[in-house]
């Protein structure tokens, strides 16, 4: 056990797991090295395998009882008070996680940051208003009861590491789950400032647990494990089928937000200039944003005046440190995803689509890709069928509705779509015909943490956000009486 604490930005950041409310180490360590200078070594952070897997698993079994019997009042107040404290110490987090993984940090200051606190407060506030369904059938009063389902595994990725681990473990502990946590191994820091915070927040021991490691190791060790009642994962597609298949030999509930390739349709009736606008958006952290509509789809009477537009957006945006708040593009995440991102576009090139803009790395010393944009040369293309990742969109026209709609639904994935349009029919029938867990008509972003959120397709199973989080996070119980029991 020890406190092993690093500089990060004038931040001293624990670099071991935290498990029981302790700092934890391991005997070997890796290396973590910011993206804004990779010559920068952040942090030798602890480097989990099965055995500390095991231990914080033996502490979130042990603490379940206690915390599940708590009560949903009290359990809530613990998570008010973790909110208020993310949002005392934004800018912390914000520096961490801007040295750490190179989001932008105004954005990190603005808002990213501020909707770890929001998810805490939210579901707080959710799992006390909860109202069981009641009714009477068959001559017995019914309910339905949830029940905290257990000890929580929560995987979360490199892109947003705070907010994304917070909207999976804020839930988690509301429904009366312990949880252990484990965080990408590109981008652990800010994650380990949460369990400082939560420590503060005077959680019980055991409850809000972190593993630090890979995916492969601890991770692995995590999700396998028959003590595991729930396992919430965000990341890759590819890792979400070996965590569904260990999730599958336990039969243990699991839900996975992966990767998307939104399409975004511009319709020749929309507002050219805000939809252009909007697009120019899709590149804002160096497009690491599952999210994000990677697929311009604009109406061929429509496409020179379009893409006029949305060049001269592209161009306002400024390759940076993303500590300044004039940089708009910040660097990518690893010298391993820089080279993968180069990879899909040389391939491209390679294969016959057609370059518009930008196509390589701003230059050899730092992670910076240029706002890239490629038409294909057929929609079969791997530029249009496969999540890059990086500021790399790809432009095709459409001749009708019809088109527009089937181009959307053309890839494997479905997380997100958006259309711009001042025809609210075309807006509704294309919000009725494409497939996504989420459709955003002349908006993009727009999140109420009420609504489910997931995806279809190789995008996710299952669906977090809102009741939708607390009824996966609970096991739901029926609960029946007979009309003629008695009082006392
Ligand atoms: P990844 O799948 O490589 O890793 C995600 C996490 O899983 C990491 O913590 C990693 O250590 C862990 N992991 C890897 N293999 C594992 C295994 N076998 N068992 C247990 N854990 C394992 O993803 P990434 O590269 O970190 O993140 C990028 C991906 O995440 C993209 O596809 C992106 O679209 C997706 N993403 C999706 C959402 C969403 O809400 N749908 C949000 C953010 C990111």
């Amino acid at each position: 056990m020890s406190e092993e604490r690093t500089n990060v930005g004038g931040v001293a950041v624990a670099t071991g797991h935290f498990i029981n409310n302790v700092r934890v180490t391991s005997p070997s360590t890796f290396e973590d090295r910011s993206p804004l200078d990779w010559s920068l070594k952040l942090a030798d952070v602890a480097r989990g395998t099965a055995h500390e897997a095991d231990l914080a698993l033996r502490a979130a079994v042990d603490a379940f009882p206690t915390w599940a019997a708590r009560g949903v009042k009290k359990r809530a107040k613990c998570l008010h008070r973790l909110a208020d404290l993310i949002d005392e110490n934004i800018e912390r987090i914000a520096i961490v996680e801007t040295l750490d993984m190179a989001m932008l940090e105004e954005s990190l200051r603005l808002r990213v940051i501020a909707r770890g606190a929001r998810n805490f407060r939210a579901y707080a506030d959710l799992a006390r208003s909860y109202r069981s369904r009641r009714w009477r059938s068959n001559g017995t009063r019914n309910r339905v009861l949830r029940m905290p389902a257990g000890p929580t595994v929560v995987i979360t990725p490199w892109n947003a590491p705070f907010m994304l681990s917070t909207w999976k473990c804020a839930p988690a502990l509301a429904a009366g789950n312990t949880v252990v946590l484990k965080p990408a191994e590109w981008s652990p820091l800010s994650c380990s400032l949460l369990m400082d915070l939560a420590l503060e927040a005077e959680f019980p021991p055991g409850v809000f647990n972190l593993v630090q490691g890979f995916g492969n190791e601890v991770g692995t060790a995590l999700v396998s494990d028959p003590r595991v009642r729930r396992i919430s994962f965000t990341g890759s597609p590819e890792t979400g089928r070996s965590i569904g298949i260990a999730a599958a030999k336990n039969l243990v509930p699991f839900t996975a937000e992966l990767g998307g390739k939104g399409p975004f349709v511009v319709y020749a009736d929309a507002d050219l200039n805000a939809a252009a606008e909007k697009a120019a958006l899709m590149y804002d952290d160096a497009g690491q944003v599952c999210l994000a509509g990677t697929r311009l789809i604009v109406e061929e009477s429509v496409r020179d005046e379009f893409l006029d537009r949305f060049t001269r957006a592209t161009k306002q945006h400024v390759l940076g440190d993303s500590r300044e708040s004039t940089t708009t593009i910040s660097p990518l995440i690893h010298p391993e995803h820089l080279a993968r991102v180069q990879g899909f576009v040389d391939r491209s090139l390679e294969a016959g689509d057609t370059l518009i803009f930008g196509g390589k790395r701003r230059d050899v010393e730092g992670l910076w890709f240029e706002p890239t944009l490629i038409e294909p040369r057929a929609n079969d293309a791997e530029i249009v069928q496969r999540e890059i990742f990086g500021p790399v969109l790809t432009f095709q026209t459409f001749q009708n509705e019809d088109e527009a709609i089937a181009l959307a639904n053309s890839t494997a994935y479905g997380l997100t779509a958006m259309a711009f349009t001042s025809n609210r029919k075309k807006a509704d029938r294309f919000g009725a015909e494409v497939r996504a867990g989420t459709i955003w008509v002349n908006c993009f972003l727009v999140r109420d943490l009420s609504a489910p959120f997931g995806g279809t397709g190789i995008s996710g199973i299952g669906r977090e956000g809102g009741d939708y989080a607390l009824d996966f996070y609970s096991d739901l119980k029926t609960y029946q009486v007979r009309e003629d029991t008695t009082h006392g």
